[in-house]
């Protein structure tokens, strides 16, 4: 069964013999174990790991990363339901898998069950063959000395449970890396934060609204031209908005691309998010209030790089505190409620930045959205030819860009009516994958092994009302003359900076969409799952070119909360 196990996530015929090799011999050395009871206990217990290393395996095609297992930590009972439910015939099977390592853990310890020793010499046997015809082959494919004792490193940290050991290990280590930083970042400030135009008379109130989306992919908004039309109510205000059109996150999940988005963190240096505070830190030194105003859960138990960034603020609220969710998640539409309500709050004359942090499209799509929002159905305006099942989940999905449609465009409509100094960002943490190759691709969701652009082609808008206009004409052709250009969510910081009217000492105005001097980037940095860095090429347009991760500097797996990522090699092996 094990070797079952670890032939669902390989590809070629090296790694399989490989893997498979490796998982024999590790379970004929344990078998010799066998012969004293708490160590048979002990690799009982193991068995109930099985369960989520198939999962895992039959769901995202890869072995379990340091992402899964702080993902895991990090997760609430809704998302679990969600999460299973969504894939319940994987579920359903594995259940009596679950049902069995239950009953062995107990069972072991009654049991007595040596192992012949002659049989473990025979299995420790097969196994030596099968990873020596690995090694072979790996040799024979490679022009070079292939580097053996790292392929055998590697394949022993993509075989259960040595991927769930080491997974344990790099977040274990992350958290106690992440505890460090946080006194750091305590006593962390910006250095000179003032406004830029201190001496001139400031209107009252400023409201700037951050929006932080949830896996909405561009392509399926008609805002950039989708063939449904599913963002009616921005359309109809296009004029209105600076639509960036090339703008990617710099993660696939939401645990790596919100601090890379407020944080002065990048892929290649990620462990600034908790080392330094974020833009939130920056606003309240400016003189900013500053509300986290959350439709996702606290992610409390542990303060992950989000929570350390929404408490940062003078308030913060999340929706498992609001009385009519029992607990759980509402619809994104209890924002509104509650962006209100903090604007009643606020004096007359405030000058304060809300953000607004949405559940927008994260899978299940079905639940984001209120019953008269289920607009889309069957295969009309479909873009290609997809199978009943995926046409379904399309259409759940587009119903919820439409709902989000709605949020954002009453947020706005609220903004209009204060008719004072005022702004609005929009941008999804990361995108999604819907199936886009085809009936043939069973691919949706985000935070694969491999990164897609599909996963991290993002819609970003900025609002800016009629006052901040008069107030700032200089600023508009500057923002619409960066439009088309290539944008890394990482922008974002300081365009905050610009956009709020402040500067600081140190800063990288360059990368600010308010700014003349804007420089695209020449890669597009991504953090995939496992908190590797991964780097796109990006020429003019659209051609894009995937750099794979060096697999020996993957292996060596970045702290999912610390430390830098491996440098990007391109296929070639030039570094880069
Ligand atoms: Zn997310």
């Amino acid at each position: 069964m094990l070797g079952c196990l670890a032939l669902l996530g390989t590809i070629s015929l090296q790694e399989e013999l490989l893997t498979v090799g490796l998982t024999v011999g590790l379970t004929s050395g344990a078998l010799l174990l066998y012969r004293w009871r708490l160590m048979r206990l002990a690799l009982h217990m193991m068995l109930l790991c099985v369960p989520l290393e198939l999962f895992y395996r039959a769901v995202y095609r890869g072995p379990i990363s340091p992402g899964v297992i702080l993902s895991i930590a990090e997760t609430s009972l809704r998302e679990t339901r969600e999460l299973l439910g969504g894939h319940s015939l994987v579920s359903f099977l594995l259940i009596p898998l679950a049902a069995l390592a239950v009953y062995a853990v107990f069972a072991s310890w009654v049991a007595e069950n040596p192992f012949a020793l002659r049989r473990c010499v025979v299995a420790g046997a097969v196994a030596v063959v099968m990873i020596t015809g690995a090694l072979v082959i790996a040799r024979g494919q490679s022009d070079s000395r292939a580097d053996l004792s790292g392929i055998v490193k590697d394949g022993l940290k993509a075989t259960f449970p040595i991927d769930i050991a080491h997974s344990l290990q790099v977040v274990v280590g992350g958290f106690i890396h992440i505890h460090r930083a946080l006194a750091a970042r305590a006593n962390f400030s910006f250095q000179n934060v003032h406004m830029v135009n201190a001496d001139q008379p400031r209107a009252s109130p400023e409201i700037y609204v951050i929006i932080v989306g949830e896996a909405s992919r561009r392509a399926d908004w008609s805002l950039y031209g989708y063939g449904r039309s599913t963002t009616p109510r921005l359309d109809a205000i296009r004029h209105d908005l600076i639509v960036f059109d090339r703008v990617t996150s710099n993660a696939t999940v939401t645990i790596f691309s919100i601090p890379l988005a407020l944080t002065r963190a990048t892929a290649a240096n990620f462990g600034t998010a908790s080392s330094e505070k974020s833009i939130i830190g920056l606003l309240r030194q400016g003189g900013y209030a500053v509300h986290w105003i959350s439709n996702q859960e606290h992610y409390g138990r542990n303060q992950n790089p989000i929570s350390a960034i929404a408490l940062e603020a003078n308030t913060a609220s999340f929706p498992e505190h609001l009385p009519e969710n029992s607990g759980g998640v509402g619809f994104d539409s209890n924002l509104l409620k509650r962006f209100n309500d903090e604007l009643a709050r606020s004096a007359d004359n405030a000058k304060i930045v809300v953000f607004l942090h949405m559940m927008g499209s994260h899978f299940r799509y079905l639940d984001r959205y209120p019953a008269e929002f289920d607009k889309f159905r069957g295969f009309d305006g479909a873009r290609r030819k997809l199978q009943q099942w995926q046409m379904q989940l399309v259409n759940e999905y587009d119903n919820s860009v439409y709902f989000t449609d709605y949020i954002l465009r009453e947020v706005i409509d609220r903004l209009m009516m204060c008719r004072c100094k005022a702004g609005l960002i929009y941008f999804s943490d990361h995108a999604e994958r819907l199936f886009d190759n085809g009936m043939s691709d069973d691919g949706f969701g985000h935070g694969f092994p491999t990164v897609s652009r599909h996963e991290i082609e993002i819609p970003f808008f900025i609002w800016l009302s009629r006052s901040y206009r008069d107030a700032n004409p200089e600023l508009i052709p500057r923002l619409e003359a960066n439009a088309h250009a290539a944008v890394e969510l990482h922008s974002l910081f300081e365009t905050l900076v610009d956009l709020t009217g402040l500067t600081y000492d140190g800063r990288i105005a360059a990368t600010s969409l308010f700014s003349e001097s804007y420089r695209p980037p020449r890669n597009l940095d991504v953090l995939n799952m496992s908190a590797q860095r991964v780097s796109f090429a990006v020429e003019d347009g659209d051609a894009w070119q995937a750099c794979i991760p060096a697999q020996k500097a993957a292996a060596d797996a970045v702290s999912a909360v610390g430390a830098s990522g491996p440098a990007c090699l391109q296929t070639n092996g030039a570094p880069r």
